[in-house]
Parts: structure tokens; sequence; C-alpha cells
């Protein structure tokens, strides 16, 4: 009797090892967002992709209460660096619109706050984690997919936030700049998603790069964000690798 269920056991051990060795999938490369982009991000597939984007969205920052963002919110619309910002108002109303599709796929659609202020030199950036900032003019030269595109590279840097702080302190410009190409390779996924052109984010970039020319403004000297040529080439090689 005891041998047999021995024998049952063991057997259940085998079957259940063949049974994974046959679930395993024929590459063995895995998508991770912890891989460097020049290094093999994205190894895998899309759909490899998908499952752990949900995942990274689950294990985000905890959302920030309501009256802390409240107070966040009147400190900012009290900043006179914005001249005439606004988190109300028609403009914020038809560009919370263009955004939702993106705002949703973030899972976002709720918390994430739209503010926009009056200068026709093109800006964007993310204020205390949960509110984007646009000036006029980005979206003055921006399409609506572009706007989306900016906009999910924006929510992207959620991922990446402790590993964003990490390199702050350290004063690591170069991983800074992986994190910036981890953010566009997401947004271009999550273009993708949106049925919409996965480069659409360094068209944004580049765009914003050209107004800059054309209105003979040089631009900044940024060690924390790669030029946008060596962005849209490290795109371009990481949406290459990914499979469907
Ligand atoms: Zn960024």
């Amino acid at each position: 009797m005891k041998n047999t269920l021995k024998t049952i056991f063991t057997a259940a051990a085998v079957t259940l090892f063949l049974l994974s060795i046959l679930t395993t999938p024929a590459t063995a490369k895995i998508f991770s967002f912890n891989n460097s982009v020049s290094d093999d991000l994205p190894a895998g597939t899309e759909t490899a992709f998908n499952r752990e984007f949900e995942t990274q969205l689950a294990n985000r920052y905890p959302e920030l209460p309501k009256g802390q963002r409240e107070r966040y919110t009147a400190e900012l619309l009290a900043n006179q660096n914005f001249k005439a910002i606004t988190t109300t108002g028609d403009k914020v109303a038809k560009l919370k619109t263009t955004l939702m599709p993106i705002l949703k796929l973030f899972k976002r659609e709720n918390y994430t706050e739209i503010a926009v202020f009056e200068s026709s030199r093109p800006f964007v950036a993310t204020y205390n984690e949960f509110t984007i900032v646009f000036s006029t003019g980005e979206l003055d030269i921006l399409t609506d997919e572009q706007l989306r595109g900016v906009a999910a590279h924006e929510l992207a840097h959620d991922i990446f936030m402790k590993d964003f702080e990490a390199a702050i302190k350290a004063k690591d410009f170069a991983a800074m700049q992986q994190i910036e190409l981890k953010c566009d390779f997401v947004a271009a996924q999550i273009s993708r998603t949106n049925g919409e052109n996965p480069l659409a984010v360094v068209e944004a970039v580049k765009a914003m790069r050209r107004w800059l020319a054309e209105n003979g403004i040089a631009a900044q000297p940024n060690d924390s964000h790669p030029e946008p040529a060596e962005r849209e080439k490290a795109l371009k090689a990481a949406l290459k690798n990914l499979k469907n």
C-alpha cells in the first residue's frame, strides 16, 4: 500500500514537471521592466508586456490622499512661474477628453489632474506625481495622438518612480536617461494598444525641439534626458525586438 502511494506521488510529480516543461514558452526570453533598453528590453512578446504592465500598475506608489492632493493643487495654482494656470475650463476639459483613453489604460482616469498654463513655448511635466501640466504652446504644436503619447510617457514614470528617486539621489544621470527611454517604450506600447502610432511620443519630442529651433531658442543642456534623436533610435530598436 505504502509503495503504491509512493509510486502514485512520484508519477504525479513527474507529470507535473513534464507539464511545466510543455507549458513553458519555446523562447526563454520573458519581458521584464527591469531590463535596460540598450540591453534587451523588450525581450519577449506583446502579451508578456501587457501582463507585466498590469503587474507594474498594481505595484505603483499608492495614490496620494485627497486632502494632500488638494493642498498640492492649491500650491500649483499659486505658482507664479505658470501664467494663468488652471485645472478647470474649456481647454482643460477638451484636453482631458483627448487624453482619456490613455488615462484609462493607466487606470488613472479618476486620479490624474490635468493643468494648462499660458505660454507659447511647448512644455509638459508632471507635478507632485498626479498633475500633468501642459503649456498652451504644447497644445498648439502637437497632434492629439502626440499629446496622448506624451501623457503616456508621463504616466509611465510612476512605474519607475523608485528607481528614478534612487538615480536622483545618486546623481546617476545614465540611470535617469535609461528610465526616460523605458518611459518612451512603455508609452509607445500603450499608444499601440490604443491603436495609434507607437512613435508618437518621440515625434512629440522632436516637434518640441523643432519649435525651439524655429524660434531661435537654444535647447537647454539636460543631463537627465537623452537627445531626441537618441530617444528615437532606442525606441525603434526596442520596438523591433517586441514580437506579436
Ligand atoms: Zn520623462
